[in-house]
Parts: structure tokens; C-alpha cells; sequence
């Protein structure tokens, strides 16, 4: 029997859960992906397979989710995440915030396993504070398109934080701001995968609205090491993970058009309900407590990333 630690991660096949597999391999753990690939792919962790110490359990987490043995860690990532795919999926994802989020804590429970949840920073809404702190409680419609998302990780917070205090079950909660990197899926709808498909491809580049809403984008492995450090920290309340590089998403348009050398033009569309005006985190906590702050700059994370769309579009490297 092997005495390495055991970390489950759900959503392994995943955007962020195939990383973080990366990753607890590369630290010298054993990982279990769990995943039901509702918007995940196999070619995600394709590369992990036969690796010593990673298994792939197919498993949808709304329904009753036991793993063998001993678990030291879980990372309960599993839930759709951009707004076409939550629009797609709205019954699916308040279920996986919400009844996935209570059988993962009932296996840390059962397991004496720390759990690390992924909160967003969709839980502040169309902030009316700027920039957010953890201390913000958001501004957020229930009832709008956005609401399935944004509710179900509200509740998934207040359930962390349930367990936390009535059962005594060690949590954290990770509010994740928008993140960017290879693996990310290109039709996904997200302003990175568009405006990186539509330049590659010589279309319109479609911004919504006038383009003056901001964004502040961090790049995947800056967001994996503060996931990492949040761990083994000792910190329950939620902390922000994010850049606070801020951009308007007419600015990030023009950004990839330039990186990628395309003679694509703006073509601005409306803006769909409820979409939040600013968004920038305020990474104080994340300093203080984790003496964590991002290393990559956004132009030079978004060179890696566009590359990684060419190979996917063209199928083959392109250098
Ligand atoms: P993703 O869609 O690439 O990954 C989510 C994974 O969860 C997919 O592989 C999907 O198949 C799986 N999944 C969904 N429902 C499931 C279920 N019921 N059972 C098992 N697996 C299920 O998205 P991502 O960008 O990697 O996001 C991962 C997590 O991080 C999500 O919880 C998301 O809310 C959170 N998050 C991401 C960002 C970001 O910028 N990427 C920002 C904030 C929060
Ligand atoms: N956006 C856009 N064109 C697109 C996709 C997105 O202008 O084709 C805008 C979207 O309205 C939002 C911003 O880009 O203001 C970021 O959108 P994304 O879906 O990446 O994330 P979120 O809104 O969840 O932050």
C-alpha cells in the first residue's frame, strides 16, 4: 500500500482540476480526477494516464461520491463555469453547487479530509464595491440567468462554512477571479476563447456592450500556487485569488488582435443582463496571510495561451 497522501479533485478533467492535478502529481501526491465530463474532456489529463499515483473516476458528485481508503485532501472544483455553459446547464449547476457540494463535505467528514472549495468572485455580483474585498457581500440577482451560478456558490459557501462549524470538518474556500491559461475549452463563450478564436480565425471580434465593463485576468499557474498555499494554510474565511491587473474588455479586444497579428475588426453586440460593470480583487488577504501575489504578466501569460489555441485550431504546433 502506498503511504503517499491522497487528494481527490473534483473536476479533474476540467479547465483548473486538470491543472491542480498537474501539480499535486508534481508535489508527490497520489490524485484521483473525478469528473462526469459534462463540460471537461478526457484530452485534458489525456497525459496523466499511466502516470504512477493518478486514477480517472467517471462519477457525476450530485449523486452519492465514496472513494477506497484513506483521503487526505479534496479539491472540490466540479461545476460549469462560463456563462454560456451555465446558461446551457442552469438545473446542473445549482445542483452541483449545491447538492455536489453536500456529498463532498460528507466524504471530508467521513474522511477527516481538509476541503478546499472554489468560490468565484461572481458570489459579489455587479459589484457596487470596487475593488472586492472578502468582506463584500455582493450585489447579486437571484432571478437572472447569472443567478444559477452565482447563487449556488453562495450556497456552497454558507454549507463550507456549515460544516465548518458544526461538524468541525477543516475547509477552505478559494473566491476565484477570472483566469486564463492553456486548456482553457475554446468554445466555451468565455472573452479569451472568443476573441482568441475569432483572431485566429480572421472574424469579427464580438464585444459586448461599449466594451467599457473591466476584467483583471490571472493566469493559471499564478492561481494554482495560491490555491496550493491556501491549502496548507491555516485560513478558513474565503480569500480572493485574482491579478489585480485591471483591463476594459474593448482594451483586452484590442490586446489579442495586436498578440495575434490578426486583421480581425470589433464588432460590438449587446450586452447580455446582469453582466458585472467592474470586477478587480483586492489581494491584501492573499498577501498577508499566504504571502502570495501573481508572478505572471498578463501579456506574457496570454502569448503562452494563444498558442496553445493555434495548436488547437490548426492541429498541429505552431512556431
Ligand atoms: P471547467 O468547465 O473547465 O471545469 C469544470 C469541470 O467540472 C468539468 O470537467 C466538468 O465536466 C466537471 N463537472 C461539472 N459538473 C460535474 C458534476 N456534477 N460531477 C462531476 N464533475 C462535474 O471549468 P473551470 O474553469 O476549470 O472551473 C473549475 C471551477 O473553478 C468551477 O467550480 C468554477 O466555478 C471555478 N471558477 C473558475 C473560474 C475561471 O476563471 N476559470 C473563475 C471562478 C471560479
Ligand atoms: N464578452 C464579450 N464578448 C464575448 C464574450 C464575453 O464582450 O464574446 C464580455 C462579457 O460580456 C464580459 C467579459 O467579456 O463583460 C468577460 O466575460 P467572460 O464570459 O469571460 O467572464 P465573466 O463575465 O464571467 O467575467
Amino acid at each position: 500500500m502506498s503511504n503517499k497522501q491522497k487528494v481527490l479533485v473534483t473536476g479533474g478533467a476540467g479547465f483548473l482540476g486538470s491543472h491542480l492535478c498537474d501539480r499535486f502529481l508534481d508535489e508527490g501526491f497520489e490524485v484521483i480526477a473525478m469528473d462526469n465530463l459534462i463540460t471537461g474532456s478526457l484530452s485534458n489529463i489525456a497525459h496523466l494516464f499511466g502516470r504512477d499515483g493518478f486514477t480517472f473516476v467517471k462519477h457525476d458528485v450530485t449523486n452519492y461520491t465514496f472513494v477506497e481508503g484513506n483521503l487526505d485532501y479534496i479539491l472540490h472544483f466540479a461545476s460549469p463555469a462560463s456563462p454560456i455553459d451555465y446558461l446551457k446547464l442552469p438545473i446542473q449547476t445549482l445542483k452541483v453547487g449545491a447538492l455536489g457540494t453536500h456529498k463532498i463535505l460528507g466524504l471530508a467528514k467521513e474522511k477527516k479530509a481538509r476541503v478546499l472549495i472554489a468560490s468565484t468572485s461572481e458570489v459579489y455580483g455587479d459589484p457596487l464595491e470596487h475593488p472586492q474585498t472578502e468582506d463584500y457581500w455582493g450585489n447579486v440577482n437571484p432571478i437572472g440567468f447569472r443567478g444559477v451560478y452565482d447563487e449556488a456558490k453562495r450556497f456552497m459557501e454558507a454549507m463550507t462554512m456549515a460544516y465548518h462549524r458544526y461538524h468541525g470538518v477543516e475547509t477552505r474556500i478559494v473566491r476565484i477571479f477570472n483566469t486564463f491559461g492553456p486548456r482553457m475549452r475554446l468554445e466555451d463563450g468565455r472573452a479569451l476563447p472568443a476573441f482568441a478564436s475569432q483572431a485566429i480565425n480572421g472574424e469579427d471580434i464580438t464585444v459586448f456592450g461599449d466594451g467599457s465593463q473591466t476584467r483583471s485576468f490571472t493566469y493559471v499557474d499564478d492561481l494554482i500556487e495560491g490555491i496550493y498555499r491556501l491549502l496548507f494554510s491555516e485560513e478558513v474565511n474565503p480569500v480572493n485569488i485574482g491579478n489585480p491587473q485591471e483591463i476594459s474588455i474593448l482594451d483586452f479586444a484590442k490586446e489579442i488582435i495586436e498578440l495575434t497579428g490578426s486583421s480581425s475588426k470589433i464588432a460590438f453586440k449587446d450586452l447580455p443582463k446582469d453582466d458585472p460593470k467592474v470586477r478587480r480583487p483586492d489581494i491584501s488577504k492573499a498577501k498577508e496571510v499566504l504571502g502570495w501575489e501573481p508572478q505572471v504578466e498578463r501579456r506574457a501569460g496570454l502569448k503562452v495561451t494563444l498558442e496553445y489555441f493555434k495548436e488547437q485550431i490548426h492541429g498541429v504546433p505552431q512556431t
